[in-house]
């Protein structure tokens, strides 16, 4: 819609090639998200500008249309900008020849000023607007360093009452200024008519004109009868005023000092909401596929906010509204999605009630969409608990070629001296890394596990027999991933560095903050200098810990035992296989528990120690 090639031009300005400069007045954001009003100043003279008078003119302009309502509600779209231009002199033209008073009315004079305008125009005597090569200097001005201009306001340096609602919307200083330059606007902006009859040539279908007076079909019929919007009749001492409707008696677009009535209100919005949407930007910024990358991610939006707040928030993943999800940016998880191809997207509807326009439900409704690929890296998932793996013969899940070396299943003692357990922790066979030749110095080895759906253990637990014995020894990490091990997904659960001990050790760790159907561990040894660094592992468990209190919502496959040391609640459905609840008091069964045929269900008092 808008095109960014202000900063070309304003390096080219900077540079002294134009003789006219931009001031900003508001900046609310980024020129190709916000409604920029452009402000020119006609009859200001060098002195003017070296007093600032149009800084301060165009100040109290802007600060009273941000006043009024629709603008003050929407205040966050709009960015004003002033361009300053030297006239030769300041007051322009008043020609004397309107017949539309008894002229002069005032004193007739001419003034050289840059954008030409004059009073008079069209006869008419409070009619101001540039004229002949003024709108073309005009037009070059912004050309030359606002082009993506949305709506243009002139100012003219003259006390005298006028203005006008053309495509520059134009406006004197007068006394009553700020008000003519609201109303001119709501010509040039919203393409209002006057709710007072200016004649048969200004006649015509607008938001807040029509010549049909059917309550039934008339265009503002939604708002019949409230805020004091009917069908009335124009007045007019000449002209066929009688033909035409408004929908107020004390319309802005009649009277300065009024307010706008609510058609025009709802019309000023609906010119708003053509040209600006309330997404400030899209995060991520992606237009094409985002593979999912890391546990999380964050999408949204910094949205341009109304005054008072009139959007509602909803995001809709794969043709589903998310309600827990309200908020303009919302943090997403792996397991959020499914495998393949999804939709996500952020829907925001402003209800104002200064519209009607966003009913029943399309109008003001704004759309960001994200086209999200979710790849499967669990080539098996473990869902029985509790898991042992003693790694024996055949049960390597995860050696990777992203590494230098591969873990090695061994029995009895490593080959080399004074490193290297003697024995496995648990049965014959332990995994160990070989601190040798091609594998040192500084060379990794990485073993991943299957994923655990995690979901299905109470308070799941982790752990491991280490065996880290040798002056060479190097380093060992152990890290957890909730996103199947995705890119950029793992956490580091703890780093060993250096011997442990001559004997194994088991360590433990908490992974209720990795809960996932996905979890995934790995386990990386980055060797020393020397042959004496032999690493090894055995005695992989992933299982139960124990609460005070256990509440199961889970269906049970396979073999599990839940244990808690006072209650365990639950409203399970026991699929297959065995479930023991294992409970310090008591074990309460609530509606919807289920054990199926062939499941096996157990309860016992002792519970967990
Ligand atoms: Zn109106």
């Amino acid at each position: 819609m808008k095109k960014a090639i202000l900063i070309t031009i304003l390096s080219l300005f900077t540079l002294g090639i134009f003789s006219q400069t931009l001031d900003t007045i508001i900046y609310n954001g980024d020129s190709d998200e916000h409604i920029n009003v452009v402000i020119l100043g006609d009859a200001y003279t060098s002195a003017n500008h070296a007093a600032n008078k149009l800084n301060t003119d165009a100040t109290n302009f802007v600060n009273a249309l941000l006043n009024e309502s629709p603008y003050s509600e929407y205040a966050d779209f709009y960015n004003f900008f002033i361009i300053k231009r030297n006239s030769v002199q300041s007051g322009t033209d008043h020609p004397g020849i309107a017949t539309d008073v008894i002229e002069p009315l005032s004193p007739v004079q001419t003034r050289n000023t840059y954008y030409q305008t004059t009073f008079d125009v069209d006869s008419i005597h409070r009619l101001l607007a540039p004229m002949g090569t003024g709108i073309t200097n005009a037009y070059t001005d912004l050309a030359n360093v606002f082009p993506n201009y949305d709506q243009i306001i002139m100012l003219v340096n003259d006390t005298e009452y006028g203005g006008s609602g053309g495509t520059i919307a134009t406006s004197s200083v007068n006394a009553s200024a700020n008000e003519i330059a609201i109303h001119e606007m709501g010509h040039s902006y919203a393409d209002l008519a006057d709710e007072y009859y200016a004649g048969d040539q200004f006649a015509g279908e607008r938001a807040n004109m029509t010549a049909n007076n059917n309550p039934a079909t008339v265009k503002w019929k939604d708002w019949l009868n409230i805020l004091g919007i009917g069908i009335y009749q124009h007045t007019c001492s000449s002209g066929n005023c009688s033909s035409w409707y408004k929908p107020h008696n004390n319309c802005k677009m009649q009277f300065l000092g009024s307010d706008f009535c609510s058609v025009c209100k709802e019309a000023i919005i609906d010119k708003m909401y053509s040209l600006a949407d309330p997404f400030e930007n899209k995060i991520p910024n992606l237009t094409s596929l985002f593979s999912f990358n890391g546990n999380c991610t964050t999408f949204g939006s910094n949205l341009i906010l109304t005054n008072p707040n009139t959007y509602t928030i909803e995001w809709e993943l794969n043709g589903n509204i998310i309600p827990s999800r309200t908020e303009e940016t919302e943090v997403w998880k792996y397991e959020d999605f499914d495998f393949g191809t999804n939709v996500l997207k952020l829907q925001i509807l402003d209800e104002t009630s200064l519209s009607k326009s966003y009913l029943p439900d399309d109008g003001y409704f704004f759309e960001l969409s994200w086209v999200v690929n979710k790849v499967d890296l669990c080539s098996k998932t473990v869902d029985k608990f509790d898991y042992v793996n003693s790694f024996p013969s055949g049960s390597s899940a995860g050696q990777t070629t992203a590494d230098d070396f591969d873990w090695t299943e061994w029995v009895g003692s490593t080959p080399t001296s004074n490193t290297g357990p003697s024995s496995a922790y648990d049965g014959t066979t332990y995994l160990y890394t070989e601190a040798c030749c091609s594998n040192i110095p500084n060379k990794k080895a990485i073993y991943f596990t299957d994923c655990f759906d995690l979901t299905r253990v109470n308070n799941p637990k982790m752990s491991l027999a280490i065996h880290m014995l040798g002056k060479d020894i190097g380093k060992l990490e152990i890290a957890v991933s909730d996103a199947g091990g995705n890119t950029n997904s793992y956490t580091v659960l703890q780093t060993f560095t250096g011997e442990i001990g001559p004997d194994w050790k088991e360590f433990e760790w908490d992974l209720s903050p990795f809960v996932s159907p996905y979890t995934k561990f790995q386990f990386t040894v980055t060797t020393g200098s020397g042959i004496e660094g032999d690493i090894a592992i055995d005695y992989l468990r992933v299982f139960s810990g124990c609460a005070s209190s256990l509440t199961l919502n889970q269906t049970h496959t396979g073999v599990n035992t839940y244990e808690a040391q006072s209650t365990i609640t639950s409203t399970s459905n026991v699929l297959s296989g065995s479930t023991i609840y294992r409970a310090g008091s008591s074990v309460n069964l609530n509606g919807g528990f289920n054990v199926n045929a062939g499941a096996t269900f157990i309860t016992q008092q002792g519970g967990c120690n």
